[in-house]
């Protein structure tokens, strides 16, 4: 594998990374480095290249939304999720609860708070916080994943729009069965604590349709594996999502704590840590890195 290549898109991102800015919506978020760049690439080769700060832990935040959606489709099954949830992308903000109140009896997606919380709710009655924590580490392939309490407080201490629209689909009957309790889980979820590596060994798992990497066995259906892949592709990077598959083509999850996890079908798993966010809360120095990766290695999925 040519590493300058990857040397080179790192640059590209790092470029990018003065033009935005850390969340500071969850106070504890504000304290990251706004200048931390982290690239870590596992390839189906067994491979990996590891560039910048790619061992420093970071809460997964929204990229959880792909574990619960894994989860709930493995215990739940596709018609009860997608029951509750849609698969449109919303081009709206991650935090609307706008088109759901006036226009919707769904969320739009699960990658959007909305339907993350609908998902949320869907899983109480059959996994715990600590048996969703323990698939994050397998499906990561991360033992060292933890809990980060302190980043789960700052943001259950300012969680007021969360919660309204928790109750907003509760008063739907979307959510039935606890809204605080799909709150919190879902909450907790945000705040796991991973590595830009444990993101690549995720994106790998997928990109292998859910094998594990290195001893092939199966860790997810291969069915929720292309499920979770498709809604990357259209609705992982919020109301930034139609751009992003054209200009990129890789389908890629987000999370406002800088992390991106990106899916090379059966060839790559990437993961970044960059907590320099664009307006749409997306990692800025992901686009131009990955724009260049795709570029240069044909990457695009189409
Ligand atoms: N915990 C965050 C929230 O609900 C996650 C948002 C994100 O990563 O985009 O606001």
């Amino acid at each position: 594998m040519n590493i300058e290549i990857f040397e080179k898109a790192f640059e590209k991102g790092k470029e990018a990374i003065p033009l935005g800015n850390v969340a500071t919506y969850i106070p504890e978020l504000g304290k990251a480095g706004k200048n931390s760049l982290g690239l870590s690439i596992y390839t189906d080769d067994g491979q990996r290249i590891n560039i910048g700060d790619t061992q420093t832990r970071f809460t997964m935040q929204s990229i959880s939304k792909i574990v619960s959606l894994a989860a709930a489709l493995e215990v739940c099954g596709f018609d009860n999720v997608f029951e509750k949830v849609g698969m449109e992308p919303s081009g709206e903000a991650f935090n609307s609860l706008v088109e759901l109140d006036l226009n919707s009896n769904r969320p739009f997606n699960p990658m959007i708070n909305s339907g993350a919380l609908t998902v949320a709710s869907l899983l109480l009655p059959k996994m715990s916080f600590l048996d969703l924590a323990d698939y994050t580490r397998l499906i990561c392939l991360d033992e060292e994943i933890t809990f980060n309490e302190a980043v789960y407080k700052s943001e259950m201490a300012n969680v007021s729009r969360n919660r309204a629209i928790a109750y907003l689909l509760e008063s739907k009957g979307i959510i039935e069965n606890g809204v605080e309790e799909s709150l919190s889980l879902y909450t907790k979820m945000c705040s796991l604590n991973v590595t830009a590596e444990s993101l690549a060994n995720f994106g790998m798992v997928l990109a292998l349709e859910g094998k594990n990497p290195v001893s092939g066995e199966q860790l997810m259906n291969p069915k929720v594996a292309q499920i979770v892949k498709t809604i990357m592709l259209t609705c992982g990077m919020y109301d930034g999502s139609g751009e992003f598959a054209v200009r990129v083509g890789i389908p890629t999850k987000s999370g406002v704590g800088g992390g991106l996890l990106s899916v090379v079908d059966k060839k790559m798993g990437i993961g970044i840590y960059g907590p320099s966010l664009d307006e749409k809360g997306n990692c800025i120095a992901g686009r131009p890195l990955l724009e260049y990766l795709s570029k240069e290695l044909n990457l695009h999925i189409l």
